[in-house]
């Protein structure tokens, strides 16, 4: 029996998944695809971790308790990890010394479905496609900035760590994507890991961004509000109430006037020391004030992030979409973009059991008892993970046995790709909170 596996009855007439076994398996693709860890180290740290290796787990006389690199090789190769079963691999042959050998067989089985599937189908390809290109890709594919904008930016829903950027490799080609990085201890990993594409989470977050950048007065009004409230509150904490006021409202002329004026020129030049100073000027009388530790920091927020935010603004205005990939960085940085990716197996877990009476379902039928879409269903019945049947008594041609079915959804954990990059429903944006009224605002026009 393959390592993996178990007989489910004494007279072996099914499979059943080894959980412990299994979970070496995917641990040992997860290594390899996710961690881009070699064969050897792989082999190093099973035997490292204590996990017995299969020939030895499966009772037979060997001399070490050591995980080989071709033990590894062996396993991710194996078709049996997305459910197919290959009968008659060899056969019985003669060298030319004329010792008995086995040799691969003409007449070989290939049985989708024939044993239940613990590896999702997306990974084994991508073991496959790395086991056939390691050494060029790796050596090859540096990081470039502009594949990661948001890189420092992107949290996971789940676990709430920040998530790294890495690259993967489809069909010979590399892209990026972001990726929960909380899978490095084994007893303290994320449970969900998600990953997304970058690019299309690149476009998605910039658009909104260029929302927030064009609805200045907006942004100037609900600024201004929050300004107003702060200042408020400290001055009825503050002994130097009248002068903190008289200030205030000298810096928000003051704005307005270097607003008229072209950046770098002589004028707001000007301005912009006279805003200096009298910044300087506020903070001292800050400083003075023991009462009013809270508004003290909320003025500083707006001394610094919003002045250089507004200075951003009167720059970039109406060309937001032309930003340069440093332009973009400093935006993202000024207006505290925190991105926060949603895993995509939620919906997929929760549907992982159908009770029916029935036997044979409908296509139609099944997709609806397992609550996924019609092209979810058919993706992986392209993909050979769900077997679909022919029914002699009846002309319509495809069926799905619902243990069959049950069978499947044990072992969905894989999401399609239309479910991966749905980026609307993955991804949440966040501003820093002087910016969130402004967020909020766009969304209830
Ligand atoms: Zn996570």
């Amino acid at each position: 029996m393959a390592y993996g596996w178990q007989w489910a009855d004494e007279d072996k007439t099914r499979y059943r998944i080894d959980k412990e076994e299994a979970m070496v398996r995917v641990s040992i693709f997860t290594m390899f695809v996710e961690e881009d860890m070699s064969l050897r180290a792989i082999a190093h740290k099973l035997t490292e971790d204590g996990i017995v290796p299969p020939a030895m787990s499966r009772g037979w006389k060997v001399k070490s308790a050591a995980w080989r690199p071709s033990t590894i090789h062996k396993i991710l190769t194996a078709t049996e990890n997305i459910g197919t079963i290959t009968i008659c691999k060899t056969k019985k042959g003669i060298t030319d010394s004329g010792t008995e050998t086995r040799k691969p067989s003409d007449l070989v089985t290939a049985i989708p479905g024939g044993i239940p599937a613990i590896i999702p189908g997306e990974l084994y390809e991508l073991a496959q496609y790395k086991l056939k290109h390691n050494r060029i890709d790796k050596s090859h594919v540096h990081h470039k900035p502009e594949d990661f904008l948001l890189k420092s930016h992107v949290v996971c829903k789940t676990c709430g760590y920040r998530m790294g950027n890495v690259y993967r490799f489809y069909g010979g080609k590399a892209y990026g994507v972001y990726r929960c990085r909380k899978f490095y201890s084994k007893y303290d990993r994320c449970p969900d890991f998600p990953e997304i594409k970058a690019d299309k989470v690149n476009a998605y977050v910039w658009e909104d961004c260029c929302r927030v950048f064009e609805a200045i007065e907006e942004i100037r009004d609900t600024i201004r509000a929050r300004i107003e409230a702060d200042v408020k509150g400290f001055l009825e904490n503050s002994s130097g109430a009248q002068q903190v006021a008289q200030l205030r409202q000298e810096l928000t002329q003051a704005e307005a006037e270097r607003d008229k004026h072209a950046p770098g020129s002589y004028y707001y030049n000007l301005v912009s020391q006279d805003i200096q100073s009298k910044q300087a000027q506020l903070r001292k009388y800050e400083e003075e004030s023991k009462h009013a530790e809270g508004s003290e920091q909320l003025l500083d927020i707006y001394q610094r992030s919003v002045l250089s935010f507004l200075d951003f603004l009167s720059t970039m205005k109406g060309r937001y979409h032309e930003a340069t990939f440093k332009e973009k960085r400093n935006a993202l940085n000024v207006l505290g973009v925190t991105v926060t990716v949603q895993s995509c197996d939620k919906g997929a877990l929760e549907a992982r059991h159908v009770e029916t009476a029935k036997e044979w379902l409908s296509l139609t039928e099944a997709a609806e008892l397992a609550g996924l879409t019609m092209d979810v269903l058919r993706y992986h019945i392209g993909k050979g993970e769900l077997a679909i049947y022919k029914r002699d008594e009846s002309h319509r041609n495809r069926y799905v046995n619902r243990d069959e079915l049950n069978r499947f959804l044990a072992t969905f954990s894989y999401a399609p790709r239309s479910v991966r990059e749905d980026v609307q429903t993955r991804v949440e944006v966040q501003y820093s909170p002087i910016f969130s009224g402004v967020q909020s605002s766009l969304i209830s026009d």
